[in-house]
């Protein structure tokens, strides 16, 4: 066999590998979309399914890809072109990679996709127009029905401070709902960042920005989480 046609042989299969990745996660739409459709309040079934999808995907078609190589570098070696480890060994790193990304994409999506019916789910179920009234002597408190933490109010008629306990399907929102979706705001900043510090600088402040911004009860907290990671001294290595 010649050099180009080891090199052909081993991008033909690299490419079915990719085919067989696409093959797998387009069977899935519908399915998904018969996932989405019967969620309720949480996403604990996505974290299964797309665990299950990744060792699908990453994990066995790495495998796959090792194996080829491995039959590859058996061919290099009887053929005598002993330069072609180099020259064509990079390409199951980057194979691998593009793994990597293409279902961190894809998981992101999928996450976010059940945010948005799970919000649509919340919704439906929350009556925003319900009153709320002070125990005491029963006059309107202004109540932010979207809020995730308790908090404590105090009545403008009589001074009573009642305590406020937002729903829990509610206070479940900030990891079932703004976490997904802060993190498909930041997706692209995520992906660049693996491999390059200034992107990932600015993944912490869009994904951290996105959060304080939808959870204004907790802006400090995560103003410091992300001053602590932009700070971090891997940064200025
Ligand atoms: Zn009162």
């Amino acid at each position: 066999m010649s050099k180009e046609e080891l090199s052909a042989r081993w991008d033909g299969y690299l490419g079915k590998l990719k085919d067989r990745y696409y093959e797998i996660l387009n069977s899935t739409e519908e399915p998904l979309n018969e996932v989405y459709n019967n969620m309720q309040y949480d996403n604990v079934i996505i974290h299964n399914i797309t665990n299950g999808l990744k060792g699908q995907t990453v994990v066995q078609l790495s495998q796959k890809a090792d194996d080829g190589w491995n039959k590859m570098q058996g061919e290099i070696y009887k053929n005598g072109f002993l330069f072609l480890i180099k020259e064509e060994g990079y390409k199951l790193a980057e194979f691998k990679k593009w793994l990597d990304i293409e279902f961190t994409r894809f998981s992101v999506k999928v996450f976010a996709n059940a945010a948005r019916k799970i919000l649509e789910n919340v919704k439906k179920h929350i009556d925003e127009k319900k009153m709320h009234r002070c125990t005491q002597c029963a006059a309107e408190l202004p109540i932010n029905i979207y809020s995730f933490m308790a908090v404590n109010i105090k009545c403008e008629s009589c001074g009573a401070v009642n305590t406020y306990q937002p729903d829990d399907r509610v206070r479940a929102l900030e990891y079932y709902v703004i976490e997904p979706l802060a993190e498909e705001y930041a997706i692209e900043e995520k992906i660049k960042g693996a491999t390059d510090k200034s992107a990932m600088k600015e993944y912490y402040k869009k994904y951290y920005g996105y959060l304080m911004e939808n959870v204004p009860e907790k802006k400090e907290s995560y103003q410091r989480t992300m001053d602590e990671r932009l700070n971090n001294p891997f940064f200025s290595m």
